[in-house]
């Protein structure tokens, strides 16, 4: 099933695509929900990001550009960081480069979304904790980078973390792949094998530290391509089975962040 979020009459629904259509659903999308008999076009209704997450958390550097190249050890302590949730929009929505730099890099990610509550769970149990898989952008400023190494600055900008367009319930995760598109030009083209840690390596991993609930999602890394690109850009970020997710990048009109 594709869950989605849309507006109509500036109010977000939520619904389940089905073709060109979204029937839309009342309740707990991770629990009991049922249609309200209310259906839409999709070419008549704007989609908003497919949830609104409790927590964003990314991995970094998770991507191999050849099986060849995989490591022979995982590293002891992946490279997690955060993301704030006020990062997060929609297909379509402007993606801000903050003023004081010209580029800032996309990062086309599949994403996946926690639908059962999950704390130390085996790899071999994580899947059952899955609720579905959407498209993230995880959009970065590594000019906000902190020279100690914490990224979170550079990735916590508003408008950093588009993601959509549907939540795909269905996907076989180890069979896609992550690619993106610059004004129509492809950039990233990976399939899932090649990241370094597997998603289910990844989630059993995070909930050992933390209890993962329904609703967090879980930025699996950018395959090899990201580029640092400025306003006026046009990014596409696909997932197989689960569709395009596309935005534009645009110049702040506000000053950037100072702490003088
Ligand atoms: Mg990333």
């Amino acid at each position: 099933m594709k869950f989605a979020r849309f507006f109509v009459d500036g109010t977000v629904h939520t619904g389940v695509v089905s073709g060109e259509v979204v029937r839309e659903i009342e309740g707990d999308v991770f629990g009991d929900w049922d249609y309200t008999g209310s259906v839409f076009r999709c070419d008549d209704v704007a989609f908003a990001a497919p949830l609104v997450p409790r927590h964003v958390i990314g991995i970094g550097a998770n991507y191999v550009a050849s099986s060849e190249q995989r490591p022979a050890e995982l590293p002891d302590i992946p490279v997690f960081f955060f993301k704030p949730s006020s990062s997060v929009i929609g297909p379509e929505a402007d993606i801000v480069i903050p003023a004081g730099v010209r580029e800032v890099k996309f990062e086309s990610e599949l994403a996946v979304v926690i639908g059962k509550q999950a704390k130390c769970v085996s790899e071999e149990d994580v899947w059952a904790h899955i609720f579905g898989y959407t498209v993230a952008n995880d959009v970065t400023a590594p000019q906000f980078f902190h020279p100690d190494g914490h990224w979170t600055v550079g990735k916590s900008f508003d408008t950093f973390t588009p993601l959509g367009p549907v939540i795909e319930t269905e996907l076989d995760p180890l069979s896609v792949s992550v690619k993106a598109r610059v004004n129509g030009v492809e950039k990233q083209n990976s399939p899932t094998e090649l990241m370094i840690i597997s998603i289910s390596k990844m989630i059993s991993y995070l909930s050992h530290v933390m209890t993962l609930q329904p609703g967090d999602v879980i930025l699996t890394g950018s395959p090899v391509g990201a580029e640092l690109v400025g306003p006026g850009t046009v990014i596409e970020c696909e997932v197989d089975g689960i569709g395009t997710l596309r935005n534009m990048f645009v110049a702040a009109k506000a000053p950037a962040v100072s702490v003088s």
